[in-house]
């Protein structure tokens, strides 16, 4: 059995922010620039590979559906878990000061 990790259709994803506060990990973050040739007019949301554990506790809190679950074989050496990628360049999210997002 593989391990569960969490993936974002980039296409499908508003960046409307909802997911954030979904994670209890801080793994589902906004890009900090919109990428080149993006046809909707705000950055997307990135899973941050090396901080998702795959509890799935985001699923289903996109309205566009942009969030799927991927399996992840533990013992492959191609396993973003084993081998995680160069980070993407995200914002920060503030969740605890006043008015800041919080946990879901
Ligand atoms: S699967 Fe869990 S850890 Fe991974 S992004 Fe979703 S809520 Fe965060
Ligand atoms: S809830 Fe869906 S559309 Fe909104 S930022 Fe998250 S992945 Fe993107």
């Amino acid at each position: 059995m593989g391990q569960s990790m969490v993936a974002i259709v980039q296409d499908d994803c508003t960046g409307c922010d909802l997911c954030i506060t979904h994670c209890p990990f801080e793994a589902l973050l906004p890009l900090a620039v919109n990428p080149e040739g993006r046809t909707k007019a705000k950055r997307p949301v990135v899973v941050v590979e090396a901080q998702c554990v795959g509890c799935l506790s985001c699923i289903g809190s996109c309205p566009t559906d942009a969030l799927h679950e991927i399996s992840v074989p533990v013992s492959t050496e191609e396993s973003p878990l084993l081998n995680p990628s160069q980070p993407p360049l995200t914002e920060k999210v503030v969740r605890w000061k006043k008015r800041a997002n919080r946990w879901a």
